[in-house]
């Protein structure tokens, strides 16, 4: 046995070593800053006379029908595939090909992986075993360290376990380095390292219905048999790129941000960057503070709300030091904010159980019709993208650049996002907005991004193009009872999941915060604890019953993607732009894997009373 594996002597169980060291000492960063002018604070006031009339709508049709078709998206394959490389650990520890058997498996060292380990732990589930692609915990705040990077849900309510560990964020907005910290804080101290096989990526789960078991196979060999498997590897996990004309001919250096290569000096560098989603909105102000010269290569801008960073402050610290479970008080409190706007917003009042909600409610007098519910909630969304809008003019000097800056597209309808550095930094001599609209860059060549026939070198050249979503290429590797994958059920029969968690035909696999797992909140943190905690009642339960295997009938299933798809289609005016939560606008509506209502809670209540949905074996 290698050093990376030994035996427990009171248990007999296998104790794992495999956590790597990190690569290098340059990955630092802070987060969103803390400023002080007050302009930037604050969005500016409504323009006069806004209504979303048919003027308004017509730009925004216009706005999305000039952009349909651009995106083009391609896997990290061929002389790409290095853009996949773990740069932020030293190789994997060496360790022999596992073959042997655990109770539950689980994919992913992330916030679910954490959060699942620690109640699955609490509810005496300790057979567990955790493949990791990274070389330690972290999941997304693993691979993403670009500079600036940060939450963007206030990180008391965002960060798992901070009761459980002591710990409080020190900014309102944590950094992403603080969060990878904190995850590895959650590992070492209900010992996840001792369970986890790090730099292990599992190449395919299949269910023997012969032995009642999952057969999971791993990139390191390992033929691993387990009663439960629970994906928690994420729906942003896997990176993608923009297809573009003779990017292989690219002789500088390269790479994607979800491997940010801090081996590349990009101190006094002409640097590009393609792409102006959350990823990049927070990246830029921090590039243009080292870079000699940063092109931003845009075709679509986002919304760029207010951040309003702060430190947690000593008020704070004293009174959370006093009061016991505040996390969870103050999580609860958030989840009950529906709106985007006020969650953003994060009421320190409010959210501190200081003053009981945190607006003032509207009332009508009488109950809208869904129509005329919608027809509001369009609205809305115009009046605060026109304070967005104006936000543009009131800091953006040039009035070309402020133009291509300004989104026209329902508040939320591509991920909001929020930074008061952002627009300020298209005021610095030695940043350009190149703008693409409305097809993006479509060709690259040995010395850097040609546009409109002008030629842009670089030495760096950064890849914010995003991730797969909803689609991680686990699904194609899961063959279940009937000897299909779950991608080749769900292309046949539509996505079907019972609460996003069970996919009928595939027993005793569990999907944390995957397809129709939604939940409508603004914080998945909340929607990784209400599935780690339906996934250690349903353990319990099967344990009580005596039972082995839990499928779920096809009819729940059925009426659960049902509901899902009325969801979809009820809300789908808000998403009427291009963007990958609507499959870049392609998708019809009624088809989205994304589950953003609010029924979940009730469905999961009444299946957990009933247990009429399952069946056990
Ligand atoms: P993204 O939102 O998918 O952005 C990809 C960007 O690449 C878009 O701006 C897209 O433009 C652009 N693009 C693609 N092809 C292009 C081309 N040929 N020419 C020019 N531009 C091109 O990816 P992301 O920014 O990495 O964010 C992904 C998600 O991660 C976010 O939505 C969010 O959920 C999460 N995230 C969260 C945080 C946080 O919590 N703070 C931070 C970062 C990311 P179009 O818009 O025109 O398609």
């Amino acid at each position: 046995m290698s050093e990376a594996i030994r035996i427990d002597s009171e248990t007999g169980r296998k104790i794992f070593n495999t956590r790597a060291a990190k690569a290098s000492e340059k990955i630092k960063g802070k987060g969103y800053s803390v400023v002080t002018d007050q302009k930037l604070l604050e969005l500016p006031k409504l323009p006069p006379g806004a209504t979303f009339n048919a003027e308004e709508q017509a730009k925004y049709r216009a706005f999305k029908e000039a952009r349909a078709g651009a995106a083009d998206y391609m896997a990290m394959e061929g002389q790409f595939k290095k853009y996949l490389d773990d740069v932020y650990s030293e190789p994997p520890i060496p360790r022999e090909a596992l073959t042997d058997e655990c109770e539950i498996l689980v994919v992913g060292a992330g916030f679910g992986g954490l959060l699942l380990w620690y109640k699955l732990r609490e509810a005496g589930f300790t057979d567990v075993r955790f493949c990791e692609k990274g070389g330690d915990v972290g999941g997304t705040w693993y691979w993403n360290r670009y500079p600036g990077i940060a939450c963007d849900v206030e990180s008391y309510s965002y960060l798992p376990l901070l009761d459980e560990t002591g710990y409080v964020p020190s900014m309102k907005f944590a950094s992403g380095f603080e969060i990878m910290e904190h995850c590895q804080r959650i590992a070492e101290k209900f010992n996840f390292y001792d369970h986890c096989l790090f730099h292990t990526t599992v190449e395919a789960t299949t269910w023997d219905e012969a032995s009642g078991r999952w057969i999971v196979e791993t990139d390191r060999g390992d033929k691993m048999r387990a009663r439960f498997v629970v994906l928690a590897n994420g729906i942003l996990t896997t990176p993608k790129l923009a297809r573009i004309n003779g990017m292989e001919k690219f002789k500088g250096e390269s790479f994607h941000t979800s491997r940010w290569n801090y081996d590349v000096d990009l101190k006094g560098k002409r640097v590009g960057i393609i792409g102006t989603g959350a990823t990049a909105v927070q990246a830029i102000p921090e590039l243009a503070k080292v870079v000699g010269e940063l092109y931003v290569f845009q075709r679509t801008p986002s919304s760029i709300d207010v951040r309003a960073q702060r430190e947690t402050t000593a008020e704070e610290r004293e009174q959370w030091a006093k009061e016991r479970g505040w996390a969870e008080a103050r999580r609860g409190r958030f989840a009950r904010i529906s709106e985007v706007r006020a969650a953003v917003l994060a009421n320190d009042d409010y959210l501190a159980g200081k003053v009981p909600d945190f607006k003032e409610r509207k009332m009508y007098d009488r109950k809208l019709t869904p129509e005329e519910y919608m027809e509001k909630q369009l609205d809305s969304s115009f009046r605060l993208m026109e304070q967005v809008r104006a936000r543009v003019d009131a800091i953006v000097k040039d009035p070309k650049t402020a133009a291509a800056l300004k989104p026209y597209y329902p508040y939320g309808c591509k991920r909001p996002t929020f930074h008061d550095e952002y627009l300020p930094t298209f005021n610095l001599p030695h940043v350009h907005l190149v703008d693409t609209a409305p097809k993006g860059v479509t060709e690259i060549n040995e010395r850097g991004v040609v546009h409109e026939g002008v030629e842009y070198p670089l030495d760096v050249l950064i890849y914010a193009t995003g991730f797969q979503w909803m689609g991680t290429s686990t699904f194609q590797k899961i063959k279940g009872r009937e000897g299909r994958t779950l991608t080749e059920k769900w292309n046949t029969e539509g996505t079907r999941t019972f609460l996003g968690l069970h996919t009928s035909g595939f027993p005793n696999l569990f999907i944390v915060t995957g397809p129709q797992g939604g939940g409508g909140s603004f914080n998945f943190t909340d929607v990784i604890y209400a599935h780690a905690d339906y996934l250690v009642w349903m353990m319990k339960t099967m344990r009580e019953r005596g039972a082995s295997i839990v499928d779920v009938h096809k009819g729940p299933e059925e009426e659960y993607a049902k509901h899902c798809a009325e969801v979809d289609v009820a809300t789908a005016p808000l998403r009427d732009c291009i963007s990958y939560y609507n499959g870049e606008g392609k998708a019809t509506p009624g088809s989205l894997a994304y589950y953003g209502g609010r029924a979940w809670e009730k469905i999961r209540g009444e299946a957990q009373s009933t247990l009429s949905p399952y069946v056990f074996g």
